[in-house]
């Protein structure tokens, strides 16, 4: 299929941009990598009447940085593989090596992943451990949001339609250790259930956030100990042809339990 009738604009600026999804409101949709929003757009899942893209805007939205406080920006167009090459943060490297294939990689980038909000996605549960935020342009202003508060269901954020977002901040806490475990039927395939785990420096208090495996992902997060539990009874899967909700909810436990245990929990 093909998509419905649109049209499509490449603005030269961030003002333009930021100007045409006010004029438009929800008539529009911003186009990143397109790896998930062409798709949907063939399906006709997706029916805006205007494309708003932002491919153009390379030296305002690209590239990948350390802040001060050891916080990294990652930018709107910053593409999955050069945030991957860039080896800024093992953790966020690691998860990005699991995101579909090099070829969706060279394209999809970091923050588009985020704004789709794919309850399988494993950037978005990236964002949430790592305390990470979302800075969003609009007409009306700039705000800078949690991700943990602008997930709110399976592809559904608190992102206005006018809102264009320019980057994500990550922040993880200092001398944290990360891992990033997923079971998926093939290699580049969509999670059946993963992690991004952590542990503090003294290994007593970590986080787990978990993707595939409910609504939207989520974390827990306090003493190590319990913890895997805890990730295992926030879980609400729900069941399709590539496995039940009972063996995705067991494989977070399992997911959850060796990333842990590879940290170095004793309790795990
Ligand atoms: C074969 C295949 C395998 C895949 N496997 C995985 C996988 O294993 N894990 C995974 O997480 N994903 C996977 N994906 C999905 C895909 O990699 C990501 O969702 C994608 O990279 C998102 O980024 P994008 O730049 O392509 O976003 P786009 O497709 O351009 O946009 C996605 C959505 O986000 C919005 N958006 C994008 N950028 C902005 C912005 N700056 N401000 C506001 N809204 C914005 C768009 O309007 C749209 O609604 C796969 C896709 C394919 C085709």
């Amino acid at each position: 299929m093909k998509p419905p009738p649109l049209e499509h604009v490449a603005p030269a600026s961030v003002e333009e941009a930021v100007a045409l999804l006010g004029e438009a409101g929800d008539e529009a949709k911003v186009l990143a990598g397109g790896q998930s929003l062409m798709p949907l757009l063939a399906f006709r899942l997706a029916r805006p009447g205007l494309l708003v893209d932002l491919n153009r805007l390379g030296t305002e939205l690209g590239g990948v940085r350390r802040e001060d406080g050891g916080g990294l920006r990652v930018g709107a167009l910053a593409r999955q593989r050069e945030v991957e090459r860039a080896g800024l943060l093992g953790v966020l490297g690691e998860a990005l090596g699991m995101v579909g294939h090099p070829a969706i990689r060279n394209r999809g980038t970091v923050v588009g992943s985020v704004c789709h909000a794919d309850p399988a996605a494993e950037m978005c549960a990236l964002a949430i451990a790592l305390d990470g935020s979302l800075e969003l342009r609009s007409v009306r202003g700039t705000r800078e949001v949690a991700v943990d508060d602008l997930l709110t269901g399976p592809f559904t954020t608190t992102v206005e339609p006018d809102e264009l977002a320019v980057a994500l901040r990550l922040r993880p806490p200092e001398g944290w250790r990360w891992r990033v475990l997923e079971v998926a039927r093939r290699a580049g395939d969509f999670a059946l259930a993963g992690v991004v785990a952590g542990l503090d420096a003294t290994g007593e208090r970590g986080r787990v956030a978990v993707f595939g495996a409910g609504p939207r992902t989520y974390r827990v997060e306090g003493a190590a100990a319990g913890l895997v539990d805890r990730a295992v009874d926030a879980a609400a899967p729900v069941g399709d042809l590539h496995g039940g909700a009972a063996y995705r909810r067991h494989l977070v436990g399992v997911v959850a339990r060796r990333a842990l245990a590879q940290l170095g929990a004793a309790a795990a």
